[in-house]
């Protein structure tokens, strides 16, 4: 089962969407100088159940219009049936993840992805430069040009 080791409401991570994130424990791939290091042991945090997670979407229902999830796809069978939930909560999801593909059963049930592991020397989303790429999954369009100001 997922545990995750921060859950926040987020404005900028999904351009245009009010967003439930959770970030989830365990990420195995080790970027170098990653800002969320203190989540990669995978025993920290809270077991994200989905019991808590309906609760969760009850709580803030007509509040949020998107569930993201900061990692987690180490764990596809566990998080598929979150993003199932969600979506039949009317909502949104996107994932972000250090790979730079994730499988089809789980971007079928993904509204956005953000693909590509942190290297410093190219940056974020903010970037120009970067290599990792923010992707609308309905339409196949490349986002990242909403994240540069
Ligand atoms: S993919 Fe993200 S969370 Fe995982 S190590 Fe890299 S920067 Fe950190």
């Amino acid at each position: 089962m997922l545990r995750f080791s921060e859950e926040q409401i987020v404005f900028q991570e999904v351009p245009g969407e009010v967003s439930l994130a959770f970030t989830i424990a365990g990420c195995p791939l080790g970027c170098k100088g990653c800002h969320s290091s203190y989540s990669w042991r995978p025993e920290i945090g809270n077991l994200l159940t989905p019991d808590y997670f309906s609760h969760r979407l009850q709580s803030y229902r007509g509040l949020i219009s998107c569930v993201l999830f900061l990692g987690g796809e180490w764990q596809a069978a566990a998080l598929l049936p979150l993003l199932v939930q969600a979506r039949h909560a009317g909502l949104n999801t996107c994932l972000y993840t250090g790979l730079d593909d994730v499988s089809l059963d789980l971007k079928q049930q993904l509204t956005y992805l953000k693909t590509g592991r942190w290297l410093e020397q190219r940056g974020g989303l903010n970037s120009r430069n970067t290599n990792q790429k923010f992707t609308d999954l309905r339409t196949g369009q490349c986002l990242n040009h909403l994240f540069i100001r």
